[in-house]
């Protein structure tokens, strides 16, 4: 008794491993492919390779001996053709079993040598004799883990299929209508019974491309629970309340003819969908997408003073102290032109500086917060927040990004505005994205020349001083960005210091700089300061200076190991360059032995530069999981939708959720369940 009770737990605990607790997990949990043991094949006219199975009588056993470890038995099946089987383990109590003359089944792949027909370590089992009756389905295999068999799998799976009940809000009929289809479509048991347990004679070819009706009515029900999830979302918002501001237009007209450069079309056209959303007594949650350089932080500047125009407060969110420090060193002239008080919260303060500036962010004393995390802390309350604008969103978790909202006092909610250099193709955005709104800045400032890329091998490292040197004689200035090690932050410094005293040494008179994650904020401001006055030429960088850093003279970006770069980064880092009127250049340093991946994205980033286009092709290299930093974010994939293939049902799903949510009410259990099966907990991170 005892005994049984630790091995339930053990399974559950190699359940547990395959993140199968509930019974809708198991329901889940789809076959990676299917055997078919429905059949037999006659060996007549079999071919080399050919995995099959087939019953035999056998003729004769051969045990293992002293001078061969292997087991051979040879069979005949039911015409006499006969079959050698070899195996490399056997039990004393199956050579009891198999005596010349028994008969059994057996699985496996058949190889056709010189000597007849032979298959290696097969699975067998005794049967009674030609014509014992066959599986009527065919033999899912899942995904599993050391230690569990299949069949503890697909028992538990049965057991649980046996006990659930799934929800359909929508009907048959209503699915069938919506999605356009000449037949309705099974109910979701009835779909998943099918998938776990095909019938014999089933296209196994079909199950695989999931083109099945059983296994699409699964890929609509995953499909339909999202865009219920997200509809909800903003259903739920547009009940809540936020400030409505950015109605007198005075304030901002003022912002403008302060500016040193008019706006895009592209930067107006966002601008005016943003205080649209600022005007409305429903908390904003808008996604600010554009690429690299194509000035979003004006935008959101311009979207701050409107807040602050009408006495609210605003917190904008940097992902690291270097790029927190540009917000506020950019922001600063105009927000002193325009007598708006602004602060810097960060990590790397005193104590004592924080909680002063926590003081006078409570009491309402700043207008505009510039920081990082650390103005994610429970310690610092607004007391009149009414817009949080979070740049490289998607650097920060959706805890995080979310825990902004919860920074008043009151029943209010501020307006989000979160803004990305990676742009997100809309399908996915559109399936993946909780409850937002995308403005799309999609035209460059004027008067950016294109950056010209190279692709160079490491061991030509020395031709590029010269180079270097030349940019610096014409008065430019040159990043060299080092690799970010994550196994060895001291790796990855050595790397940088090595680099550094390389130029240092090859440019005799020429001033070359050094930041890096490891020196204090103060020091890194120095460094980056000189740069930026043009007294530091050359700056040698870990990826600090991979977001948001903005010095138009400089001219060449130098990526090392730019293999070991993502394509975003890379794109990102390129961007640092070409804000000047140089010619400018990147080039890309390789090491040698390159993966499949790295070559991928090193002729993706050489033969794009446009932003869209090389996020498309980081989608494809990498799959949208990894792509939009799913993982660490807590979101959960689409598990059996693929937007490539099934994308076309999405919008026809769209609408059906947002028909149902309107006549049944967001808090319908039939929803809230369906949602719940797919989604987990996951919604209740998201709640929007
Ligand atoms: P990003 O979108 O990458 O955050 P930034 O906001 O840093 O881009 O803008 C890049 C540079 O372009 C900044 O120096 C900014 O002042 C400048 N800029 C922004 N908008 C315009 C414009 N309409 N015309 C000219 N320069 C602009
Ligand atoms: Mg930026």
């Amino acid at each position: 008794m005892a005994l049984q009770s630790t091995t339930a737990d053990e399974s559950d605990r190699r359940f547990k491993l395959l993140g199968l607790v509930s019974d809708v997990d198991f329901a889940l949990h789809w076959p990676l492919r299917y055997e078919d043991w429905t059949r037999l094949t006659p060996l007549k006219n079999v071919y080399d390779g050919q995995i099959l199975q087939c019953d035999l009588k056998i003729i004769s056993v051969q045990p293992p001996s002293r001078g061969k470890q292997t087991c051979r038995v040879v069979g005949a099946d039911a015409s006499g053709v006969s079959l050698g089987l070899t195996f490399f383990k056997v039990y004393p109590s199956q050579l009891a079993q198999w005596q010349p003359g028994r008969h059994m089944r057996v699985q496996g792949e058949v190889k056709r040598g010189v000597l007849g027909l032979d298959m290696p370590h097969p699975h067998v089992r005794l049967i009674k004799g030609f014509g014992a009756p066959l599986e009527k389905h065919l033999t899912p295999v899942y995904p599993s883990t050391a230690g569990l068999s299949q069949w503890a799998l697909a028992r538990a799976i049965t057991q649980s299929l046996d006990r659930l009940d799934w929800p359909e809000p929508a009907s048959a009929s209503m699915l069938q209508q919506a999605l356009g289809l000449d037949h309705p479509l099974p109910n979701m048991l009835a779909a998943l019974r099918f998938v776990h347990r095909p019938p014999a004679g089933v296209d196994v070819a079909h199950l695989a491309e999931k083109s099945d009706p059983h296994c699409f009515r699964v890929i609509c029900d995953e499909l339909l629970a999202q865009q219920l999830g997200l509809q909800r979302a903003r259903m739920r918002r547009a009940a809540r309340a936020a400030p409505t501001m950015g109605r007198e237009k005075a304030g901002l007209a003022r912002a403008l003819s302060c500016l040193p450069f008019q706006l895009t079309r592209a930067q107006q056209r966002v601008l005016a969908e943003i205080t649209e959303d600022l005007s409305r007594a429903i908390p904003m949650h808008r996604l600010l997408q554009g690429d690299v350089g194509s000035g979003k932080t004006i935008i959101a500047l311009l979207a701050a003073l409107q807040a602050v125009d009408d006495g609210y407060q605003v917190a904008l969110l940097a992902p690291t102290e270097v790029l927190a420090d540009q917000h506020a060193a950019k922001c600063l002239p105009l927000l002193e032109k325009l007598g708006i008080s602004s602060a810097k919260l960060t990590g790397s303060l005193k104590e004592s500086e924080k909680r002063r500036l926590r003081e006078s962010i409570a009491r309402a004393e700043l207008d505009l917060v510039f920081g990082t995390h650390a103005l994610l802390e429970e310690k610092v309350r607004f007391s009149n927040l009414g817009l949080a604008i979070v740049d490289e969103q998607h650097r920060f978790g959706v805890k995080q990004r979310l825990s902004l909202r919860h920074k008043r006092d009151d029943a209010m909610e501020p307006h989000l505005l979160m803004m990305s250099a990676t742009p997100i193709p809309r399908s996915l955005a559109m399936s993946y994205l909780a409850d937002l709104d995308v403005s799309v800045i999609d035209e460059l400032p004027p008067g950016r020349s294109p950056i010209r890329t190279r692709l160079l091998q490491a061991s030509r490292r020395m031709d590029l001083m010269r180079w270097v040197r030349q940019e610096v004689e014409a008065s430019h200035q040159v990043y060299w960005v080092c690799p970010l090690i994550e196994e060895s932050e001291a790796l990855d410094l050595r790397h940088a210091q090595e680099s550094f005293a390389q130029l240092t040494e090859a440019l005799p008179g020429i001033e070359v700089g050094l930041v890096h994650g490891r020196l204090s904020s103060q020091d890194k401001q120095t460094v980056m300061d000189a740069f930026q006055a043009g007294q530091v030429k050359v700056l040698v960088a870990t990826t600090v200076i991979e977001v948001g850093v903005d010095v138009p003279q400089a001219s060449l970006m130098v990526i090392e190991h730019a293999e070991r770069f993502g394509l975003a980064q890379l794109h990102q880092l390129r961007g640092r360059v070409g804000r000047g009127r140089a010619q400018s250049q990147c080039v890309l340093l390789y090491g040698e032995a390159l993966g499949a991946s790295a070559k991928a994205r090193l002729k993706a980033i050489y033969q794009h530069q446009d932003g869209f286009e090389i996020a498309r092709e980081d989608l494809r290299i990498r799959g949208p999981g990894e792509f939009l930093g799913l993982r660490q974010s807590g979101l959960s994939l689409l598990r059996y939708a693929d937007l490539e293939r099934d994308g076309q049902y999405l919008n026809p799903l769209r609408a059906l959720a947002g028909e149902l949510l309107e006549r049944k009410g967001c808090e319908d259990p039939a929803i809230t369940a369906l949602i719940a099966c797919w989604q987990g907990g996951v919604e209740d991170r998201l709640k929007a």
